[in-house]
């Protein structure tokens, strides 16, 4: 496989799913975390079993914390197009002209960079990365989010009650701006035209 997309977190309960992310890790050049679950577990670091079906699964991972991950696709979920992109992206940063990888490479180091970054967040996370960078533009998206309403939206901006906070990351997964980048947007032009090219 050139670029293997993974969705959703890992049951480590489950022997087959643990073995598979194993085997797709071996197997890709570029490992791509589809989704908030797959990039930081959000929710699903809480289920704690008794499902009907599967009893005995229990804890679940963000698949960061079983294997090294190329690639984040934030968002939950993430659009069509922020996928068709990044798969364009990664083939060619792989197989691309030096000026296709140039391109790629400006489109994906903010996404490598978040998976680099690790597999939790949590609001003080958003605080210092996002908020105090000036980056916050008030779309409320990490309130919107937060499972155990930890966030308000007062005067334009994010308020977070920490002593609520489970540390679940679905804030910082959810935020525009937790991977914004200036390479990005000052090649806006040229990333579409890359990337329309390559599909035609
Ligand atoms: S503030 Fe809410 S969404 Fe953010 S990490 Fe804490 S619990 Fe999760
Ligand atoms: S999601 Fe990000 S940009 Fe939007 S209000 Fe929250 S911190 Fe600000």
């Amino acid at each position: 496989m050139d670029v293997a997309l993974v969705e959703g977190s890992i049951c480590i309960q489950d022997k087959l799913a643990v073995e598979e992310i194993k085997q797709t890790r071996e197997k890709a050049a570029v490992v791509v975390a589809v989704g908030g679950c797959a990039c930081y577990g959000n929710i699903t670091r809480f289920g704690r079993g008794g499902q009907q079906n599967q009893p005995q699964h229990e804890s679940y991972l963000p698949i960061g914390d079983i294997i090294k991950v190329d690639v984040y696709i934030p968002g939950c979920a993430p659009t069509p197009q922020q996928i068709r992109n990044v798969c364009v992206m990664a083939y060619l940063l792989l197989k691309g002209t030096k000026e296709q990888k140039d391109l790629a490479t400006a489109y994906l180091k903010p996404l490598m960079m978040a998976a680099q970054r690790g597999t939790t967040a949590c609001f003080c996370d958003l605080m210092t990365d996002v908020i105090n960078q000036g980056l916050c533009m008030g779309c409320g998206s990490c309130a919107a989010a937060c499972p155990v309403r930890a966030i308000t939206h007062e005067y334009g901006k994010p308020q977070g009650q920490r002593d609520l906070c489970i540390k679940c990351g679905a804030c910082y997964n959810q935020c525009p701006r937790s991977w914004y980048s200036f390479d990005v947007v000052d090649n806006y032009e040229a990333i579409n035209e890359a990337i329309m090219a390559a599909l035609q």
